[in-house]
């Protein structure tokens, strides 16, 4: 039995060496933080590839499926850093059922997929 402090609380306790924590509740606290932290990138992430989603969708909607000089992608507010999915091979990249593809022109295709 040592002596430790509590890396929630503070409060010191003595336990066994390889006890972090005062308590149950302590311990619960920690991992509920670190899980809502985890969730909250998570989150971001998804509202990132949404926004990106929606912008492809007005696209999709004005053009349909005509091929797109780079500049109309790049006078939106589209950041390709946030895509549910990206095949570099082939150039594609996937905004959940939204796919925009670099052509060997340059210019790029939206393509929609039907929904199961
Ligand atoms: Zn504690």
């Amino acid at each position: 039995m040592i002596e430790k402090n509590c890396p929630n609380c503070g409060n010191p306790f003595h336990g066994r060496s390889n006890r972090t924590y005062c308590s149950q509740s302590c311990k619960s606290a920690i991992n509920n933080f670190r899980v809502a932290e985890r969730d909250k990138d998570a989150n971001i992430a998804t509202q990132k590839v949404k926004a990106n989603r929606r912008i492809l969708m007005t696209l999709y909607n004005l053009y349909g499926n005509m091929e797109l000089p780079p500049m109309v992608i790049d006078k939106t507010k589209l950041d390709k850093t946030w895509s549910s999915r990206v095949n570099l091979k082939e150039k594609k990249q996937l905004f959940l059922d939204l796919c925009l593809t670099k052509l060997e022109n340059g210019n790029y295709l939206i393509e929609k997929f039907k929904n199961e």
